[in-house]
Parts: C-alpha cells; structure tokens; sequence
C-alpha cells in the first residue's frame, strides 16, 4: 500500500495551500482530487482579501496574484462598502480575481514543490487506528498516512466518515448562479426587489477609480434569488432562464451555459476539526453564505495556521497536542465569519421597512471611524487575535512586515518568512540570544528597526526588543528587554530543546 506522511483529500484552494505549506517543510504530502484538471466549471469565489493577500506574500507569491487580478477596496459589510486604503498593512486593498485563475496559481505553485496528486480518483471511506489512517479511493487502491486532512469541501465525506458533527442553521435564502451567452445585451449590476438581491455581470472586467467596468461583450455571470428555499434538485438552465424572466421580465436570450449552482446561507461550523489523526479545514469545517467573500480566504488561512503544525507532529519535532491549538485558534476565527454572514443576510433580506430602517442605522454607524476600523479589519481579516495569553498587544497577533535593516542588508519580515521556518527577531543589541538547542527549527535574526509599531484596530503599540515569530506570521512570544517565557515559548510551540 502507497504511504504518505500527510493526505490531503480535495485539492480546491485550501487543499492545494496546506500541501504547499508541508512540502515546503519537507513533509511527503500528497492530495487526492476528483478533478481530472484544476479547471474550475465555474468562477465562485470573486476575490482575495487583505490578510490573504499578506499570507501569499510571506510565501513569495502575492505577485502572482497581484499580476493577475485587479486591485480594488473589496471588503464590506451588508452592502455598505470600506475603503481599508488607511490601515497600516503593505496591501491595504482586496484583489477582484475569480477563483478558477487563484486555484490555477496555487496549483502552479504547488507543482514547483513536486507535491504528488492523484487526480481523478475520489476518496470513497477511510478507517484510522493508533498509528495511522487507511483512505479507499474510487478506483479500488488504497492509501495510508500517518495523518488525513479533509479540504474537501462542504459536503465533506472525510467528515462524514470521521464522524463529527456539523451542527447549525439551515438555509434561509438560495440562488441560482450560472455563467453563459446572452443573446441580447442584459442590464449589468445589481437589482434589488422584493425576492432579494440579482446581479448580472460579464465574466470580464476591469476595476477604474474604484468602479467595476464589465467588458462589453463575453460570457455573463447570473446571480438570481430564488422564491423559495429548499430545492434539491440539480438547477438546470430552464430554471435560470425562468428565474430571470421572473426578476427581469426577459432572459435576455440565455444559452450556452458553461456552469450552472445554487448556493444558500446553510450555516454550519464542525463541532471539532480534529478526531485523533483526522483534522478538517476550509469548507469542510464551515459552510456559510458567501456575503462578504470569506469563505475562501477563510480556508487558506486554516491550512496556514494547520500546515507547520502538522509538519512538526509528522517529524516528531512536536508532540500531538500541538495540533489541538488549530482547532483552538481557528474554530473561532470561522465561528465569528458565520456570525457575521449571519448578520449581512438578516440585513439584507428584502422586504420589510423595519429592515430597511435597520440596514440604514447599520450603514450609518459603520460610516462612523472606529466601527468602520473594527468592521473593516475583521471583514479583511487583518485583526484576527489567537488568544496565547496575556501580555504585549502583539502576543498572537499578525506580525507587521516591517522594514528591518540586518547584516546582510535591508529586508522585509515577511520575506524572512518565504521558506516558513520560524524566526525570533531580535531588534536589540546584536548577539544578545543563544538558542542553539532550536537552532536546527528556528532561525535567530538580529536586526535594526527604527519605525512605529502600528496595527490595525489598535494603532501604535509600544515597540517589542524580540519577538518569535511563528512559520504562519502570528507573534508566539514578545521580549520586553528580558528572555522571560522565551524558552517555554520555544518549546510549545516548536518542541524541546534538542
Ligand atoms: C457564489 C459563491 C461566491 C463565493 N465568493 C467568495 C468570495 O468572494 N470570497 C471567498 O473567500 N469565498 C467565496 N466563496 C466560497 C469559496 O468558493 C469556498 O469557500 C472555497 O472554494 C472553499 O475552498 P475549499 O478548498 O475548502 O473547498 P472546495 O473549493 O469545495 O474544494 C474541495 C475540493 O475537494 C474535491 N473533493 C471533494 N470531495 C472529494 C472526494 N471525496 N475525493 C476527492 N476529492 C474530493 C473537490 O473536487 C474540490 O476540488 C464563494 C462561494 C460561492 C458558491
């Protein structure tokens, strides 16, 4: 039977993100895809947000998403718009690019680190014992590695076989989405009545001076409201062709639909993203409406904060417990996304003057500066806080990229951090630490940096003399001028001393 260290089963975008993270610790990690090719049918997610686009920088690849997409002020609450241009971040913007051209990125990058992908074949049940997990893939082979993680979506079988629940709130509202050829020229942009929001749009587009400027002619991308919830049929191009006639009074000439879905505001969150050596990440742990353009994002930062983990526990550099800290950290990071998606639905449900009165109280307060700084931050994912402990404001928060000055030249933070290995960053006197026992784990870098320390939400913070920085760019320890808890920090979270 072929053995791996680490099995990925689905390789969407949080998938093919925690392959790269271990092979970029040099873990054998393979995922298994039903997908024949990474094509994706249709476009989904729309978009990067702030903090994703930080991620893929400390990796050395936001250019390529930068290259490809169209920089804009994306984040947003229930239809009232932010513009993060202010906040003390290297992209305080979003980037407009579908889904389908993030996948293929990702996937290009994953095949330079010569992660393996067994294509075409689909995980079918799995069974795990003391020191291991066996997968059965759809052509009748079998699998085993020491650990399994389902990125495979949210009708995850890898939770279903695991057996964890997946409780919460059934859908509420649903629409058809779809992408094809109009015959006719359609009215672009978004449409509210009295069945909630429809959107038409071409596939194509540019953003200038903030404005979204769809190509003249190409494929459209449809977003109707359906008038009732429930539907479990596969939609198919007649039920799109009459949802429009119902919101437009014509489908404009529809055909040639190359991707028809459905998707609803089902909330649902894992009860637990670990079942011994089974662990679950992006939209297996959690399903939600896409208002806000979340979901992806999401599930890119879960495979960040679960890839070095799991390295360590796979090179027995960490004990298991380790990886419990990844359900600590990021199951309330997504239990506040579906909260919050929660709340954009309720407000922008249509129909009811109270609502209306409501979302404008909402849109009014969210126009005031700090509720804007405190929504925008979170709706970007700039502010996510891990609870370490008590201490410097830093303690658990995103590192800045800051400017540094070192011996061998100027560099950025997040550059230091392109190979994910963590870094302890001594802004004090040169030499002033030894940590020679997590030599072979943690990079030491004495370096000089004279700027304001300053983070989203919280502004200025007084300026740390170290700070350990973790492979996913999260503060593990801050030095206020002493080494105290540096070696209890060092040790939970990159193992004892060799
Ligand atoms: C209309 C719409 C708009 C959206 N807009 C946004 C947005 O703007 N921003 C945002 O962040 N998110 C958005 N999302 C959400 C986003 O698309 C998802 O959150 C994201 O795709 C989740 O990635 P994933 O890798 O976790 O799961 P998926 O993308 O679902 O990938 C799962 C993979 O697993 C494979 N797979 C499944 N089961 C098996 C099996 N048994 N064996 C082998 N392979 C398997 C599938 O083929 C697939 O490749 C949107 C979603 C929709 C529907």
């Amino acid at each position: 039977m072929t053995e791996h260290a680490v099995l990925i089963v689905g390789g969407g975008p949080t998938g093919l993100m925690l392959a790269g993270e271990l092979a970029l610790a040099g873990v054998d990690a393979a995922i298994v895809e039903r997908r024949a090719r990474q094509d994706l049918p249709g476009s989904r997610a729309g978009g990067l947000h702030a903090r994703t686009i930080e991620v893929l920088d400390q990796r050395g690849i936001a250019d390529r998403f930068l290259a490809e997409g169209q920089v804009a002020q994306v984040a947003g609450f229930a239809r009232v718009a932010f513009d993060v241009s202010d906040f003390p971040t290297r992209h305080p913007y979003g980037l407009g690019l579908w889904q389908n051209h993030i996948e293929r990125i990702l996937a290009g990058w994953v095949d330079e680190l010569a992660v393996t992908i067994y294509r075409e074949r689909e995980a079918t049940g799995l069974a795990q014992d003391d020191t291991g997990v066996d997968v059965e893939l759809s052509d009748g082979q079998s699998l085993r590695a020491d650990y399994l993680v389902g990125c495979d979506g949210g009708r995850s079988l890898v939770r279903k076989e695991a057996g964890i629940e997946f409780p919460g709130w059934d859908p509420t509202t649903s629409a058809l989405i779809a992408e094809a050829e109009m015959a006719e020229k359609p009215e672009l942009g978004i449409r509210q009545d009295a069945a909630g929001l429809h959107g038409l749009g071409r596939v194509e587009y540019e953003i200038r001076a903030g404005e979204v400027i769809f190509a003249d002619h190409g494929p459209v991308r449809v977003m109707v409201t359906e008038q009732h919830v429930g539907s479990r049929s596969e939609p198919t191009l007649h039920d799109v062709s009459a949802a429009l006639i119902g919101v437009y009074g014509t489908d404009y000439g529809i055909h040639s639909p190359s991707w028809i879905s459905r998707f609803t505001d089902m909330t649902r969150q894992a009860a637990a993203y670990r079942k011994a050596r089974v662990l679950l990440a992006g939209d297996a742990a959690h399903v939600h409406s896409p208002v806000g353009g979340q979901g992806l994002n999401t599930g890119v930062q879960d495979a960040l904060n679960l890839g070095w983990k799991l390295a360590q526990v796979v090179k027995c550099v960490s004990p298991d417990s380790l990886l419990d800290s990844y359900h600590d950290e990021r199951h309330p990071v997504a239990a506040r996304v579906l909260r919050n998606t929660m709340a954009q639905v309720a407000l922008i449900r249509p129909g009811d003057a109270r609502l209306d009165a409501l979302r404008d109280t909402v849109s009014d307060l969210l126009s005031m500066d700090e509720p804007r700084t405190r929504y925008a931050a979170m709706m970007s994912g700039l502010d996510i806080h891990y609870r370490l402990g008590e201490g410097h404001p830093m303690l658990g928060r995103r590192m800045p990229d800051l400017d540094l000055v070192t011996a061998q030249g100027p560099r950025r933070v997040f550059t230091l951090l392109h190979q994910a290995q963590p870094i302890l960053l001594n802004l004090g006197e040169a030499g002033g630490f030894d940590i020679t026992p997590w030599a072979d784990r943690v990079q030491l870098v004495d370096a000089d940096f004279g700027g304001t320390w300053e983070l989203p939400v919280l502004g200025d913070v007084a300026a740390p003399a170290a700070v350990l920085i973790r492979p996913d760019g999260y503060v593990a320890w801050v030095g206020e001028g002493t080494h105290v808890g540096l070696e209890d920090a060092l040790t939970r979270w990159f193992g004892p001393p060799a």
